[in-house]
């Protein structure tokens, strides 16, 4: 009896899934993506108007907190402690459509999904995070998850990243950054930190540690990049800039970069013993494909007020979205308030008046005690949220990355709640009575 009913279960859900619907439905606002930005700005609408008719496109039936995948790597947490189901993230009040948009239009005020349903809307809010083009590195597809080599930039291969750590025997240990732009550009470093101290602690001076990068520097923000530059050197991790992974030879352990050098471009080959990858990544192809995209394939949004350059009931944040600030959920945090603010004053005809300064924030683990809460605006300005000088490696910093973060994220962002007044105004009020000589 009991298969009888599991597989009419199965075949109604395959049904379903092979039905192509081809009818139409209309919201007032439709979200795409129900990651840390889409989640985080539809709740604050809700906050703000209960009666909004909104929908969030989201696909995934698992709702992660990436910035976690770091802690993963590291050994510091297991990756169940950063998952929770969708439905859960999801606010009552939206409508959840489980799919993926595949076409974009927005001369008619509309969109298609996988399954061939049509969304029409009134206002459309964009926010499917970043693509990840794992194929663009030759044989790095087939090589990931084995013989040490892995990414904490996938939630299946962040604890086999802390399972290489913990098995390096001896050797090098690269960590690669690429051309792109990236989600979280510190993270690549973060684990980096991590292994060193963990190799220190078990294997002595039997290793070396290599940064490959593409880029020419540690950090594109000159307050931080000086002080990451001193925790470079103090650990004795070999540098190598203009380095960008082109591929991966797992059979005899060798990775191959393309280096620029005075003479051009030059294929160099390094043998690791394990190898971090930071991945190339780009805008979605849907995005790319669609009149939204900038020339580059970002939604084409100012820069200010989130508002996208050509069509005006169109918004665009997170890593998806072509502002010009480090792709971090810090930053989507800023930006969610802003979209909120100003599709509201859309709504009522009224002028867009918020503004975002770029604001975005990546807590740099430098080792098992410390990190750099490096927060910055689009002049790279230091914006610290606490009174504390922001370029200093502080434990108070590293407890705030694996504690106070994750929490306020589950807590707080997603739930279209602020917590600055919460919790950095005792904090201030506590710097400002003991001084900055506070050890934290
Ligand atoms: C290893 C790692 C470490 C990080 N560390 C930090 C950190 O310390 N601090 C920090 O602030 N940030 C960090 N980040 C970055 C942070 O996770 C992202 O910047 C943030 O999640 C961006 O939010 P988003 O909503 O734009 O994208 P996402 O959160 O990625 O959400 C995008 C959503 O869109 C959905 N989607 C994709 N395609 C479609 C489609 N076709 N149709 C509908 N939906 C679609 C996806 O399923 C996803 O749920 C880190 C990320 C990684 C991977």
């Amino acid at each position: 009896m009991s298969v009888s009913i599991q597989t009419s279960h199965l075949e109604r859900e395959k049904s379903i899934l092979l039905t192509h619907d081809n009818s139409v439905s209309h919201y007032q606002i439709a979200i795409v993506g129900g990651g840390a930005a889409g989640i985080t700005t539809a709740a604050q609408l809700l906050k703000q108007n209960s009666c909004l008719d909104l929908a969030i496109i989201e696909p995934s039936q698992k709702h992660y907190y990436q910035p976690g995948w770091t802690l993963v790597g590291g050994g510091i947490a297991p990756i169940n402690q950063f998952v929770r189901e969708e439905k859960d993230v999801i606010p009552k009040r939206a409508k959840w459509i489980q799919d993926y948009v595949t076409t974009l239009d927005p001369e008619q005020n509309c969109l298609t999904l996988a399954q061939g349903q049509t969304i029409a809307y009134d206002y459309l809010i964009l926010c499917p995070g970043i693509q990840i083009d794992w194929h663009l590195i030759k044989g790095l597809p087939e090589s990931l998850g084995k013989g040490g080599v892995t990414s904490n930039y996938s939630k299946d291969y962040a604890s086999y990243t802390w399972e290489t750590i913990k098995n390096f025997q001896e050797g090098t240990a690269i960590f690669t950054y690429p051309t792109t732009p990236i989600k979280c550009g510190g993270a690549p470093q973060k684990v980096m930190y991590m292994a060193d101290e963990y190799f220190k602690r078990g294997l002595g001076k039997n290793h070396q540690v290599m940064f490959c990068s593409a880029g020419t520097k540690m950090f594109g923000v000159a307050a931080y990049n000086a002080t990451l530059e001193g925790v470079v050197k103090r650990r004795g991790i070999i540098t190598k800039f203009q380095h960008n992974l082109k591929e991966i030879k797992a059979d005899s352990k060798e990775a191959i970069f393309d280096v620029t050098t005075d003479k051009g471009i030059e294929a160099v080959s390094i043998h690791y013993d394990m190898i971090h990858v930071a991945p190339p990544m780009s805008s979605p192809d849907f995005i790319k494909q669609s009149p939204l995209a900038n020339d580059q394939g970002w939604v084409d949004v100012n820069p200010y007020t989130l508002q996208h350059n050509r069509y005006p009931n169109v918004f665009g944040l997170g890593d998806a979205s072509s502002l010009p600030t480090s792709k971090t959920a810090a930053a989507a945090r800023k930006q969610a308030p802003v979209v909120v603010q100003n599709l509201l004053s859309k709504m009522n005809r009224q002028p867009l008046m918020a503004q975002y300064d770029g604001y975005t924030c990546c807590p740099l683990i430098t080792g098992y005690r410390s990190a750099i809460m490096a927060e910055f605006d689009y002049d790279g300005n230091p914006t610290p949220s606490l009174p504390l000088d922001p370029t200093k490696e502080r434990y108070s910093m590293f407890l705030a990355k694996v504690y106070a973060l994750p929490w306020i994220y589950w807590h707080r962002m997603l739930k279209g709640e602020g917590f600055e007044a919460d919790i950095f105004q005792p904090i201030n009020q506590l710097l400002q009575t003991f001084g900055n000589d506070l050890k934290i």
